[in-house]
């Protein structure tokens, strides 16, 4: 077995009075692929929030390990979904790449020798060093995409954390991107969330499915019946190139 990477226990979350998960428990390993599924609005991004620090679980704890010690905090690398992302701002594809290293610069310092070193291989893996002064502005879906891929893993992070990557609808670039998470995976546990269970089913290593509460199912081999009473609607299989790809039927809730 693994070394444990991220250990949710017991985590309710939400906003205002309302609590939006309830009861969380998921355990991630190191190297880790975690697939997250669920209907719109079920708390994919909530949870993912509560991992990154970003909103605090209104009861439950989130510890993180490295070594299987705990420590107070991980570096984690994170690619928001497209529309969180304000294209217009007047940045190139090196200075992206390079804010993923803020964190560990001196302040009113400029870059080590070594961090820009690993700024170049970051735009070499992500094959955009091409691209590396060219302004944001004029990036493809795509472009973009292994842009800020390369910004959350320029510092090396043990856990990468994708939100949607299918919201940068770039069909010339996906099956790069997702050679490219293989790659990533290597070396770090990858937390992916995606509405679209077919790409998710076809890169990942365990699935858990958000409905307010989690429901985990090791592997990826998902039954039409797991589905159906996860998400509590019926499910069907139908081809998507050469991925299996699980859609919903037509029906209705009470
Ligand atoms: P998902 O990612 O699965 O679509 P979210 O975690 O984004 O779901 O949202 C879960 C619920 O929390 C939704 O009902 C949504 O309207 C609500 N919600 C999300 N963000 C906020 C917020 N900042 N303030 C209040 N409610 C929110």
């Amino acid at each position: 077995m693994n070394n444990k990477l991220v250990q949710i226990e017991h985590v309710s979350a939400g906003y205002d009075k309302r609590l939006v998960l309830k009861d969380i428990m998921l355990s991630v390993e190191e190297r880790d692929f975690l697939g997250i599924i669920g209907p719109n609005g079920g708390g994919k991004t909530t949870l993912l929030k509560v991992i990154l620090g970003l909103l605090k679980p209104a009861s439950g704890k989130v510890r993180f390990f490295e070594n299987n010690l705990p420590v107070p905090h991980l570096n984690i690398g994170y690619l928001p979904q497209l529309n969180k992302i304000d294209r217009r701002f007047p940045i190139s594809v090196r200075e992206v790449v390079a804010s993923g290293l803020i964190d560990h610069k001196p302040l009113f310092r400029s870059f080590t020798k070594e961090q820009k070193q690993q700024i170049e291989h970051a735009l070499e893996q992500m094959e955009i060093a091409e691209l590396a002064d060219r302004s944001i502005a004029q990036l493809s879906g795509g472009q973009l995409q292994r842009v800020l891929l390369g910004r959350a893993i320029v510092s090396h992070p043990k856990l990468l954390i994708l939100d949607e990557p299918n919201s940068y609808v770039d069909k010339r670039f996906e099956s790069r991107f997702y050679h490219l998470l293989e790659e990533i995976n290597k070396e770090a546990a990858i937390i992916i969330v995606s509405h679209d269970i077919g790409t998710v089913m076809s890169l990942v290593k365990n699935i858990a499915c958000v409905n307010e509460t989690l429901h985990y199912h090791p592997g990826r081999e998902v039954s039409g019946e797991w589905l159906e009473e996860t998400f509590g609607c019926p499910f069907e299989l139908v081809g998507h190139g050469s991925l299996p790809h699980r859609i919903l039927k037509t029906h209705q809730h009470d």
